[in-house]
């Protein structure tokens, strides 16, 4: 039997990856590559908080986790 439909899907373990197609500047999210301001996942949903989004602070990374160990500022 011929399997002719294969899919992969790069999972990271930690966020030693970077993932050079999505640049982030997110540090208090754990999947950011502190080392080199990249995503470390894979890939990532964007969406809206704005019903009418005119610009780019209308959206919103959809795949962003807080660190754990990240401490919040006033
Ligand atoms: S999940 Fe989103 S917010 Fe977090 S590092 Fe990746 S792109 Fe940035």
């Amino acid at each position: 039997m011929l399997i002719t439909n294969i899919s992969f899907e790069v999972i990271a373990l930690d966020n030693r990856y970077a993932n050079q197609c999505i640049a982030c500047t997110v540090t208090s999210c754990k999947h950011h590559n502190d080392q080199a301001d990249f995503c470390s996942l894979a890939k990532i949903t964007v969406g809206l908080h704005d019903k009418r989004p005119a610009e780019y602070p209308c959206t919103d990374c959809r795949s962003f986790q807080l660190k754990s160990d990240y401490e919040m500022m006033d």
